[in-house]
């Protein structure tokens, strides 16, 4: 068994079998939720026979590095993880002025589909365990030696993180080790129940949606995961979703030219989330070989257009100029195993 796969509360109880008193117990989860060790002897403070005793007991493995990418012009960079049953997973490391923020990928693969998603394009891969998410993320912590206070953590990467929930959850709690609920995102394609599973924590993570079009219609073609969670059922989700105070919800909208970038579909998106405490998060569309021909970045005066029309109707909206586009690594540009060399 991997320590790191245990939720806090079974930890507890799987090291107070071996160590006592209490106190011995939280030395040794500091090492592991906190420093994020992946060895038994970096615990010098735990004493010889103990650590012999776990090692008899545990592992405490985390996915393996394959490569890691020139870093992109914008100091990205682009992480491949190899798993214990080969599977293959990226990670994004992406500096932004004192910020970092780490993109984990919460599933090998993706069975919902999106027509925009390179990883939607090479279909399902098994769900990975809190071990191999907190892997991506303690690797490239020690590696970049980011200050905890310093960095922010997205589930964006390759997965619908509401697909695995319960590892999501036991992940989500060892985070908060290191950093605050407000600094971990959990973005989703629309699973409402998982919306609501979420609304039900103590502790939450900030949400980003993906909505990508201001109809059902629309939004059904280049999401079919919304024959199965209509969008009116998911808007209608993120406003029970409870927030608190100074929290807001994030749209992501990525923007196709010539098919959700006119104006009036930034009116059609403004009514849609009219009311949410929400910022949209306007995503030009990366093109790669694998996606639909039709799919094509806007230029910058339709990226221009669509931001205008959404600010004079109250919106407060960002554009993510992607980061990491030089080394495919920007929104839906992670991969499958079978399509990295
Ligand atoms: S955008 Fe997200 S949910 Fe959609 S196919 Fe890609 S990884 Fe899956």
């Amino acid at each position: 068994m991997n320590l790191y796969d245990l939720a806090p509360a079974d930890l507890d109880r799987a090291l107070g079998e071996i160590v006592s008193p209490p106190f011995r117990v939280k030395q040794i989860e500091e090492w592991l939720h906190v420093r994020g060790v992946d060895s038994f002897d970096a615990m010098t403070n735990v004493s010889k026979d103990v650590r012999a005793e776990l090692k008899a007991r545990f592992t405490l493995a985390f996915p393996e590095v394959l490569t890691r990418t020139v870093p992109a012009s914008d100091g990205s960079q682009k992480y491949l993880f190899r798993l214990h049953d080969g599977q293959r997973i990226e990670s994004v490391y992406m500096p932004i002025g004192d910020r970092t923020s780490i993109c984990l990928s919460s599933q090998a693969g993706c069975a919902v589909g999106c027509t925009f998603c390179v990883t939607g394009f090479f279909g399902p891969g098994r769900n990975i365990g809190p071990s191999e998410m907190l892997g991506q993320f303690f690797t490239i912590q020690h590696e970049k030696q980011i200050p905890a206070e310093q960095m922010n953590v997205v589930f964006m990467g390759m997965g619908e993180p509401l697909l695995n929930f319960e590892n999501l959850v036991t992940t989500l709690d060892i985070l908060y080790r290191n950093m605050s609920p407000r600094r971990v995102t959990v973005s989703t394609s629309g699973i409402i129940p998982g919306i609501d599973d979420l609304a039900r924590l103590e502790k939450r993570p900030n949400l980003a949606v993906s909505i990508n079009a201001p109809d059902r219609k629309r939004r059904e073609e280049i999401m079919p995961i919304t024959a199965k969670y209509p969008l009116e059922e998911l808007m209608a989700s993120l406003r029970r979703f409870p927030l608190e105070k100074g929290r807001d919800l994030t749209i992501e909208y990525v923007l196709l030219a010539g098919y959700n970038d006119s104006k009036s579909d930034a009116v059609a998106l403004a009514k849609l989330i009219r009311g949410l405490h929400a910022k949209v998060n306007a995503i030009p569309f990366n093109a790669d070989p694998n996606l639909p021909e039709w799919m094509k970045r806007p230029n910058d005066t339709a990226i221009d257009r669509f931001v205008d029309t959404l600010v004079q109707h109250n919106v407060r909206v960002t554009v993510r100029r992607s980061k990491g586009r030089d080394i495919a690594a920007a929104c839906g540009q992670l991969r499958h195993e079978k399509a990295v060399g």
